[in-house]
């Protein structure tokens, strides 16, 4: 019913001929949407071109950890803003601090069976695009190429100042030279790429900054208060015009930046299924949802 009274909440259904011929096609996909999926492999079977959505839930079995619980919040202090890794050397001091000792578990992490479930379907030629709201070029490594990083890539360095990049493992070799004391520790990893570090003196920890201009050096990836490209919005969404339906893998959507592909599709009528541990923001659009482990529910894909 949500569906319908977002789509259609304007329109005298009983009056056809009052229906445009956008709002007829709109009115014939959300019936199709209507259908009932017996399972997920129903759901892709039926579908010529997946839109793929995906969050961390797709990567928690490569070992990173997922952001949020079964309910959609936080399952620890909520990442660092931009405003404050920009605005403050001590945020930046505890930032870099935290990741250089998390990177070396993140930056080896391997794709598990839900990204190559997802590379197969590509292989296959049914899956339009994925969208990944994950910063660990997991799926490129798991071979998908239609792939658009929403919230930036973690292997990447960008410089603030002068706009140049480097690789993420060219500043973690600058940041053990500047700070050997720091890699004996050990900490829990969290989900964008840093550690939990308490009790320990941070004002001893050296940030480098940029060798060209001096300038910050910041993690080329979204953080929580800044803006996602809008080149990535754009193709994105011109993607999910091609595509005929909706998948969701990972994702409580509990971000704006991923939930706002959901509505789009909710809008022009696109059959929507969701994989997720736990609920999601889009419960009520969803045509079909599995509440598995990724790997698990996409397993007939292999
Ligand atoms: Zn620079």
């Amino acid at each position: 019913m949500y569906l319908k009274t977002a789509v259609f909440g304007s329109v005298a259904i009983r009056d056809a001929a009052s229906l445009g011929p956008l709002e007829i096609d709109a009115l014939k996909a959300y019936l199709s949407g209507m259908k009932d999926f017996v399972s997920l492999q129903d759901f892709v079977d039926q579908h010529r071109r997946l839109f793929v959505l995906t969050g961390a839930g797709c990567s928690t079995n490569s070992g990173i950890p997922d952001y949020r619980d079964a309910d959609g919040k936080w399952k620890r202090r909520q990442p660092v803003t931009y405003q404050a890794f920009m605005g403050n050397e001590a945020t930046r001091r505890r930032y870099w601090a935290r990741s250089m000792v998390g990177w070396r578990r993140f930056g080896k992490a391997q794709p598990n069976n839900a990204h190559r479930a997802l590379s197969k379907l590509e292989a296959a030629g049914r899956s339009e695009l994925v969208l990944t709201q994950n910063v660990d070029r997991l799926h490129q490594a798991a071979g998908s190429e239609r792939v658009i990083d929403l919230h930036g890539r973690l292997d990447t360095i960008r410089c603030m100042g002068c706009g140049r990049k480097s690789a993420r493992d060219e500043l973690q070799d600058e940041l053990a030279r500047l700070n050997p004391d720091w890699l004996d520790l050990d900490a829990a990893s969290a989900p964008d790429g840093d550690a939990d570090l308490n009790a320990h003196d941070l004002s001893s920890f050296d940030v480098p900054s940029c060798p060209i201009c001096q300038g910050i050096l910041k993690p080329d990836v979204v953080f929580f208060g800044e803006s996602v490209p809008r080149d990535s919005v754009d193709t994105a969404a011109a993607h999910l015009k091609e595509a005929d339906g909706m998948l969701i893998v990972g994702s409580s959507l509990m971000v704006y930046s991923g939930f706002r592909f959901v509505q789009m599709a909710a809008r022009v009528g696109l059959p929507i299924a969701a994989v997720n541990l736990g609920r999601t923001r889009a419960d009520e659009m969803l045509a079909l949802k599995v509440e598995e482990a990724c790997e698990d529910a996409l397993a007939f894909l292999l």
